[in-house]
Formats: C-alpha cells, sequence, structure tokens
C-alpha cells in the first residue's frame, strides 16, 4: 500500500504536524486529522472543540480536502489509454448544493433519482449535460421536469419509463439521451438491503425472459431517444472487487448479443458504483487505484472475449467519495452503567441523523474529540486513539427506540457526561438519510478546509420544524402548489 507523506498546517493550533495519508478510500476518520497540542481532534486545521462552541452539537463535519483528495484519486486513477472515462458522483450519498458545488469544480459529473435530487443539482448550477437521471419510478411530471431541463442521459428503470421519455421528448422535438439499467443477476456480497443487481431486484431489466433485449429492441424502435449505452449498479460498499470483473463479463456480453441480435454495438458501458470504504479499524476495502486496475484488465479481457467495442466506461461512487471525509459530532450526555451487563452512552443525536445502523447494522468507531493523544492513529486509523481505552460502551441516541444505537460494544477511555463524542465516516448515507423523528431538527452540516469552517447547510430551529403544519380546522381547502410549479434554477 502507497503511504505518503504530507506536511499540513495545523492552523488552528499554530504548529505543523507531519500527518501519514495513504492513497485511496482506507482513511477512518478524513485525511485531514491530527491532534492539535491541546489534545484534541483537529479535522481540516478546525479543533473539533472549538467547532462545538461555534455551531452546537449533533454536527456533520465536510472536511473538503478529503473530498477533493477523493474526487482527484478517481479521475486520475481511471485514466485509459485504450477506454474513455467518466467519473459520475452519485449524488444520493450526501446531496447538498455546496456538495454538488465541489464536485462539480472538482470536474467530476452527477448522478439524481429523485425530482428532488435534480431541482438541488440544478440549483447549484451544474451543467445539465452532465446530470445522469436515474430512479426506478419516476413521475411523468420528474421525467418532464427532466426533459424540461435538458438533463443529459435517463438512465432507463422500466418499459412505462421509455415510452413516456419517447412521447414527451417526442413533443418537444428532442432527441433524448438514455441508458438501460440492466440487472445483471449478480450478487454483490454486501449487506442484502445495498445489493441491487441481483434478479429479484426490483431495479431495471433483467437477463431472464429475454427482458432486458426487449428493452433495447424497444429503445432502439423508439423515435425520440437515443441509445448510448448501458447501466448497471450491483450494490454498495463493496470489498470483493471481483465482482466488477463478473459484471463486466456479463455485460460485455450481452453487449455482444445486442449486436448479434440488433445489428447494434453499444460502446457506452456504466458499471454504477459501491466501492467499499473503512468503517472500522479491521475494514480493508481496495483502493481506488486497485479498482481501477481491475476495472481496466476486465475491460480489455472482455470486450476481446465477446468482440466487443466499448469506447467508454462509467462509474458512479457516492460513499467513496464523501463517506470518509465527513464525521459526526456529538455531546455525551447520559452515561449509565448497568452492572455486569452494558455501560450506555447518550448522544445528543441518534437515528435522525444517522440510521444506518438501524438500517442495515451499519458498524462505526468513534473517539473522544476533547482527550486525544495519539496522532499516528488518527487517519491512518488504527485501533484506538486517545487515552487507554479500558471501558467498553454502547453509544446511543436520544430516540424514543430501543433499536436506537449508533455503535455496540465500543472499548473507549472512561467517558462522562459533556464529553465530545467523534463518528467517524458519516459522510455518506447519514445526511441524506437524516429525518424529524421526534421532532429532532436537522443537524447543521459545516465545511472546514485551512483552517477555517463555514455552514454548509443551517441546523433547522424548532421554527423549521411546524413552518408547514397549519391550524386544527383553519388548513384551507387548496391543494398545495404543485412540486414543479416554480421551477428556477438559473
Ligand atoms: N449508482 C446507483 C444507481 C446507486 O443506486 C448507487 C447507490 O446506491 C450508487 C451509484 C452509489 O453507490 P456507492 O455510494 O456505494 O458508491
Amino acid at each position: 500500500m502507497l503511504i505518503g507523506i504530507i506536511i499540513l498546517e495545523c492552523l488552528s493550533a499554530g504548529v505543523r504536524i507531519k500527518l501519514k495519508s495513504r492513497k485511496g478510500p482506507e482513511m477512518l476518520l478524513p485525511i485531514t486529522s491530527t491532534i492539535n497540542q491541546d489534545g484534541n481532534i483537529s479535522i481540516g486545521g478546525c479543533d473539533c472543540v472549538r467547532l462545538k462552541t461555534s455551531y452546537q452539537t449533533p454536527l456533520y463535519i465536510v472536511d473538503i480536502t478529503t473530498v477533493k483528495k477523493q474526487c482527484r484519486d478517481y479521475l486520475d486513477c481511471f485514466v485509459f489509454p485504450d477506454f474513455g472515462s467518466e467519473i459520475i458522483y452519485a449524488s444520493k450519498a450526501f446531496c447538498t448544493i455546496p456538495m454538488c458545488q465541489l464536485v462539480r469544480s472538482e470536474g467530476l459529473s452527477i448522478d439524481v433519482s429523485t425530482g428532488g435530487e435534480l431541482y438541488t443539482v440544478l440549483k447549484s448550477g451544474f451543467e445539465p449535460e452532465k446530470i445522469y437521471f436515474h430512479g426506478n419510478n419516476k413521475s411523468y411530471e420528474e421525467i418532464k421536469f427532466g426533459l424540461d431541463y435538458r438533463v443529459g442521459t435517463f438512465i432507463v428503470d422500466n418499459f412505462e419509463e421509455l415510452e413516456t421519455i419517447d412521447e414527451i421528448a417526442g413533443q418537444k422535438g428532442l432527441k433524448q439521451n438514455i441508458m438501460l439499467r440492466i440487472t445483471p443477476g449478480i450478487k454483490a456480497h454486501t449487506h442484502k438491503y445495498i445489493q441491487t443487481g441481483a434478479q429479484e431486484s426490483k431495479f431495471g431489466f433483467g437477463f431472464h425472459s429475454g427482458i432486458a433485449m426487449q428493452a433495447v429492441k424497444k429503445a432502439l424502435e423508439s423515435d425520440n431517444v437515443i441509445l448510448t449505452g448501458l447501466h448497471a449498479h450491483i450494490g454498495s460498499q463493496i470489498f470483493n472487487i471481483e465482482v466488477y470483473d463478473r459484471l463486466i463479463d456479463a455485460m460485455t456480453g450481452f453487449v455482444g448479443q445486442v449486436n448479434a441480435n440488433q445489428g447494434v454495438m453499444l460502446k457506452h458501458l456504466n458499471i454504477g458504483g459501491g466501492l467499499g470504504i473503512r468503517y472500522l479499524p479491521d475494514d480493508r476495502p481496495a483502493t481506488i487505484g486497485e479498482f481501477a486496475e481491475l476495472v481496466h484488465d476486465s475491460l480489455r479481457k472482455n470486450t476481446k472475449k465477446h468482440k466487443v467495442d466499448i469506447e467508454k466506461i462509467y462509474i458512479e461512487p457516492g460513499r467513496s467519495i464523501i463517506g470518509n471525509a465527513g464525521a459526526t459530532l456529538y455531546e455525551a450526555g447520559t452515561v449509565k452503567q448497568i452492572p455486569g451487563i452494558k455501560n450506555y452512552i447518550s448522544v445528543d443525536g441518534g437515528m435522525s441523523d444517522n440510521i444506518r445502523p438501524v438500517l442495515y447494522q451499519a458498524k462505526y468507531n468513534a473517539y473522544i474529540a476533547g482527550r486525544a493523544t495519539n496522532i499516528d492513529k488518527i487517519a491512518g486509523g488504527d485501533a484506538e486513539i486517545g487515552a487507554p481505552a479500558e471501558n467498553k460502551y454502547t453509544i446511543v441516541g436520544k430516540h424514543c427506540e430501543s433499536g436506537d444505537l449508533i455503535i455496540e460494544d465500543i472499548m473507549l477511555p472512561g467517558v462522562k457526561k459533556g464529553d465530545l463524542i467523534l463518528v467517524g465516516a458519516t459522510g455518506a448515507y447519514c445526511y441524506s438519510m437524516s429525518s424529524n423523528y421526534n421532532s429532532q431538527p436537522r443537524s447543521a452540516v459545516v465545511a472546514v478546509e485551512d483552517g477555517k469552517s463555514w455552514i454548509w447547510v443551517e441546523r433547522q430551529s424548532y421554527e423549521d420544524l411546524v413552518a408547514k403544519d397549519r391550524r386544527l380546522y383553519e388548513g384551507g381547502s387548496v391543494e398545495s402548489e404543485s412540486l414543479f410549479s416554480h421551477h428556477q434554477y438559473k
């Protein structure tokens, strides 16, 4: 594994510190994480204890340097002499205007899967032609919305959607680029809720019963769409990247069949996202470089094997762009001991800001942000940092659910009320899956870079929670305005 040494100005502490940085997505905390002279964890040159004072908790922290590094690793590693490539950020991982602006400024394209994500991405100033529109149940209005704003490519999930795009594009006199989402019958070894490529999946057109071939035929016969290629996404948090070799084999094999059957060579192949990241010290995901190498080898091998001509490969990473760039800062409240059974730390957030442990038993690592001592063990991510970890705790949230859990059984130094708990790797699928359960206002998102911090998303207020509520009998009878009635993006 490549280990580089970068020198960072630790601006908040006013000292210069050497920090190990590893190429690839295998850090547990953002790459700029250090321990400053006060013994506090600092991210992007900003002391977490001071961030708490300025912005309160719970607080999502996004390290811009880590996001940029991940984007650049993808752009650098996926340059092949014999195939073009495009990196598309999967916005569902974390979809806010500033995040979209950041990946845009790094030169990535972007995907969306709902009208709301499309709205956010357009509001961020993204060029419509760089937008890929996913979704297994796009409404008529959502499809029209995409066509009104000339999104670059629709990833078509089903026959009805294909007909609707063709119809609306026809009315507008457009030829709309599309890819077909294929379900290749490949199971990624990941949690079943984040597997999407198996035959029984709700997504896309399966190979079985010739459905995928029928979809290709129908797309080719549709006057107002241009079928540019095929798409597949087999799952998320994938560690065994060899599964992408099987995917490319299956997809290029199908491209060969399409050529034989329909006389058309589909030259663009989108293999989705899914590269795993490191949540726990023992996790060993592949690096972006290893992933790119495998994809390239597989493309070379399988284009030959199936006698097809793939011009361009598309990758749609979400988690591996933003996951390790984010961390969540909480304040410990009640610390409760059930002698001989459990030690609970209750934090001031929980399943409303991170549903993943409840939803699919996701695991996290945590640190005490104000009592850390061992610099070498932060970003590179050995087991623990800070004072000796002698107590086993379960970190739970403040919600009225026994299942409201952040981390089960983590060893930490003695924790007391008021300690700041930093949970790593929460950049992906935490804010974007957050809720107002128990009327908990959504937490703020703060960006950090070079010793500066600023708000990306404001904390919701209690007023925000009730802003759309009406009085018992005074709601009025007029239906609320259509979601699509005020399109002003530019
Ligand atoms: N593309 C599609 C179609 C997806 O559904 C997803 C996530 O579910 C992604 C890309 C991004 O996956 P990941 O965040 O694991 O890279």
